[in-house]
């Protein structure tokens, strides 16, 4: 049932402390759904605007909200704004000294905040359950944000989420349940609604896809002279504009903004290894346009709203779809035009399968479920791949991905304003594949290239390498082609590549060749047609 005047007195609300005329898509059911008592689950994409989903009804609700938080920058943040604004908000956190959390707690218990955040660490505490039930302050409804970091099948899990049922239950009376995330496959949602027990919650996903973003892989030979001559470009167009580079490692991120910095641009960085105060230097003096560039790793981000961040450049591939549009979606938060480049390198699979196995975040687990986790990151790991190999639509796989459907055309990322044209390979990949298999040892892929390309090196002589069948089976193909060829037999699976430090190449057990075996790639018109000018030439 639609009560219009809570409709009503929610856009009064909206106006009066956020400035906005309207709700945007999916803001106002949800909102709705809590003010009627109905558990929630809100997924939404990064920036639609899910605080407001709780907020608002924070302020109609008897009693107070509570939200928990992953980050204590990220409540820092949100409490500020409500502040600012005139609600009474504050935060639990670790960040406060005693005589702050003592006075924060007096504060709440004499009911003069509206909404409190909370990290889930703080819910087993105490003097936090003390509050909590002997206060005579009323819980209204309890608000889980970044409510993915309950599942272990989503990227940041913690732990200590799984404690907000724990502590429900020590609750006389239930309060509303609110979840919201911007993670939005099937799994996570799933666990989400188990693992909080959400009761005949309202499940609302709103479209996932930014219309104003562009997107596009490219493959560099030297990645940062592309960087180059890309944020020259961007400075011509649009001086001035703000964006973010995502780098896989510190060094990679020292390195880059160490570079750019020489060659002349405004830039910062941000990374776990500064101290805190240089990371909130770097971050506010990005914030507030004092510096145009961010080089940072993926501890930059979240809870950031920039809204007018105009490119994101990914410097390597993430570790799986999720991030990279999570990162991505950093761009263009005011809904005007913004571009999001993904530079990919196979050394960043290398890179990423190196920190799935040897991550931090899942020390806790037992083995098996260390196993399990690991397996799942390695499939999602193939699916960023997939990412930047395929030839369709970018925008079409990115959607697909998180489960939904698109018509497979946008008009508006590399790959639709890209004419491919399709190249049987078939023969080039079976001289591989028979290459690989007539070497006497295994061998790394610019060998490989060498022997096919018919190389007279002392690399390959020394080593009798000209007496394998193929050898100069390829010598007419350029070496870039060769390996494009044996990137996506790798990507498809026919080949394999050893994870170690100096990775050999051999041919999969499953792979069967027979008559009917082809293998097509796709490449830019463009290029061949700059192949079929130099031939002439
Ligand atoms: P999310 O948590 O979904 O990533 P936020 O809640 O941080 O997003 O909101 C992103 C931005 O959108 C904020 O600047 C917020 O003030 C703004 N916003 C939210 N709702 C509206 C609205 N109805 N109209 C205009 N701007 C909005
Ligand atoms: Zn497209």
């Amino acid at each position: 049932m639609i009560d219009l005047s809570k409709i009503q007195e929610a856009k009064k609300l909206l106006k009066q402390y956020f400035g906005y005329d309207e709700f945007r898509q999916g803001q106002e059911q949800l909102i709705e759904a809590a003010l009627n008592g109905q558990d929630v689950l809100g997924i939404m994409p990064t920036g639609a605007g899910k605080s407001l989903c709780f907020q608002i009804p924070a302020l109609m609700m008897d009693g107070i909200t509570l939200v928990i938080s992953p980050l204590i920058s990220l409540m820092k943040d949100q409490v500020g704004t409500l502040n600012q604004a005139g609600i009474h908000a504050a935060f639990l956190n670790s960040s406060l000294t005693q005589g702050q959390y003592h006075t924060a707690l007096k504060y709440a218990m004499q009911g003069r905040y509206k909404i409190i955040y909370v990290a889930p660490e703080r819910l087993e505490t105490e003097g936090f359950i003390n509050f909590a039930l002997n206060s005579g302050v009323k819980i209204s409804m309890l608000a889980v944000d970044e409510a993915h970091c309950v599942s272990q099948w989503g990227q940041d899990f913690r732990p200590s989420y799984l404690k907000i049922l724990e502590f429900l239950k020590k609750l006389p009376y239930r309060p509303v349940l609110t979840a919201y995330t911007a993670t939005a496959t099937a799994e996570v949602r799933d666990d989400i609604m188990d693992i909080l027990n959400l009761r005949d919650p309202f499940v609302l996903t709103t479209g996932f896809d930014r219309e104003n973003l562009y997107y596009a892989v490219k493959r560099p030979r030297d990645k940062y002279r592309e960087l180059l001559s890309y944020l020259k470009e961007k400075e011509e167009k649009m001086p001035g504009s703000s964006g973010i580079i995502y780098c896989l490692s510190r060094k990679n991120v020292e390195e880059v903004c160490y570079q750019l910095r020489e060659d002349g641009f405004s830039v910062t960085r941000y990374h776990a290894g500064l101290s805190d105060e240089e990371r909130k230097e770097n971050q506010e003096d990005f914030i507030y346009d004092r510096k145009q560039i961010m080089v940072a790793t993926n501890a930059f981000g979240m809870g950031i709203d920039k809204p007018d961040v105009r490119f994101v450049v990914h410097y390597n591939m993430p570790k799986n779809m999720e991030s990279y549009y999570q990162e991505a979606g950093r761009a263009g938060r005011d809904g005007e035009p913004a571009e999001c480049i993904l530079y990919y390198a196979p050394i960043d699979n290398r890179t990423n399968r190196f920190l799935i196995e040897n991550g931090e975040e899942n020390e806790e687990l037992d083995a098996i479920t260390k196993q399990i986790v690991m397996e799942r990151d390695w499939e999602r790991l193939r699916q960023m791949t997939f990412y930047c190999y395929t030839k369709e639509c970018l925008r079409h796989y990115i959607l697909n991905y998180f489960g939904e459907q698109t018509s497979g055309y946008c008009g508006n990322c590399l790959n639709c304003l890209t004419e491919f044209e399709t190249v049987d390979v078939t023969m080039e990949a079976k001289d591989i594949i028979q290459c690989i298999r007539d070497c006497y040892r295994d061998f790394g892929l610019s060998t490989i290239v060498d022997i096919l390309k018919g190389s007279k090196s002392q690399k390959v002589l020394s080593r009798h390498l000209d007496e394998n069948s193929q050898y100069g089976a390829l010598a007419s193909e350029s070496i870039a082609r060769i390996r494009q060829i044996i990137n996506e037999m790798l990507v498809y699976g026919y080949l394999e590549m050893t994870d170690d430090e100096y990775p050999v190449l051999s041919v999969a057990d499953i792979t069967k060749i027979d008559d009917n075996w082809n293998f097509e790639i796709k490449i830019p018109k463009e290029v061949e047609k700059e192949k079929e000018e130099r031939k002439i030439q």
